[in-house]
């Protein structure tokens, strides 16, 4: 997404969450309440996380919390995505033209559709709105604590939050999602230093925290100290001794990684 998209779509969304939440923790439900979008949650299989519904003008919300409570920052972020199809105004234009008649969207941050991930950013820009985090974030040291007292305040899960931190500008931030020793995806923000992930493409480095767990299961509680080397290509000699913290999200059941990256 270009920066000029991305800086509007976060001025949009925060305007929204000051307007009807200015205190305390931003409420999707309470703003569609507000807005008057009836919403419904249900148990919905597989077929999506999140649907916004249009029929003569008016809209439906639908969030699916098979696995979640209503509360649960999973379902908080699907139901800010949703608000985002309706707040944005193209997304808006699209709906009431019938273009996208029915909308399933996935929480998995993975999507390579333009229009779900400016919903994404919308959503996570809803529920941590820019100057708050920013405030949260004054003359802070950046390390997981940092991500994990913000996660636990505004109720958002970790890849939201970094998604978010990776906007404002805060530190340099790389996300690595894996899976059984492959590269789902990343993201970094604009100011990280390493664009270009260790080759052969796709296979999570051995180096690595993630490494680690996919070839002998060992896990890290804490954020360990890696160098840029172990996780990327094309590290000038210069640049070596630069000293990066990798941090671990582990998920036995899927047998995959969230891997945080920042620079000490
Ligand atoms: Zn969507």
């Amino acid at each position: 997404m270009l920066r000029k998209r991305e800086v509007e779509l976060s001025e949009l969304a925060e305007s929204i969450a000051n307007y009807y939440c200015p205190e305390g923790l931003v409420d999707p439900a309470v703003i569609a309440k507000k807005i008057d979008i009836p919403y419904s949650y249900g148990d919905y299989g597989d077929a999506f996380d999140g649907l916004i519904e249009q029929e003569n003008g008016s809209f439906h919300i639908f969030i699916n919390n098979r696995n979640n409570f209503a509360d649960h920052p999973r379902s908080r972020f699907t139901f800010a995505h949703e608000l985002g199809h309706y707040f944005i105004d193209e997304h808006r234009q699209a709906l009431l033209k019938g273009k996208t008649p029915s909308h399933p969207s996935f929480t998995n941050f993975s999507s390579k559709n333009p229009v779900e991930l400016e919903a994404d950013h919308f959503a996570a820009s809803l529920l941590l709105p820019e100057s708050r985090v920013k405030n949260d974030c004054f003359k802070k040291r950046f390390n997981f604590k940092l991500i994990s007292d913000l996660s636990s305040k505004y109720q958002t899960s970790v890849t939201a939050t970094v998604l978010k931190l990776m906007t404002i500008d805060k530190h340099p931030i790389m996300l690595v999602c894996s899976e059984s020793g492959r590269v789902k995806w990343f993201k970094y923000s604009h100011d990280f230093p390493f664009k270009w992930l260790k080759k052969p493409q796709g296979v999570v480095p051995r180096n690595t925290l993630a490494g680690a767990y996919f070839s002998s299961k060992e896990k890290f509680d804490d954020e360990l100290p890696i160098t840029a080397n172990d996780w990327f290509e094309n590290v000038w000699d210069r640049d070596i001794s630069r000293q990066f913290f990798e941090k671990c999200i582990y998920s036995d059941r899927h047998n995959f990684v969230l891997s945080i990256i920042w620079e000490n």
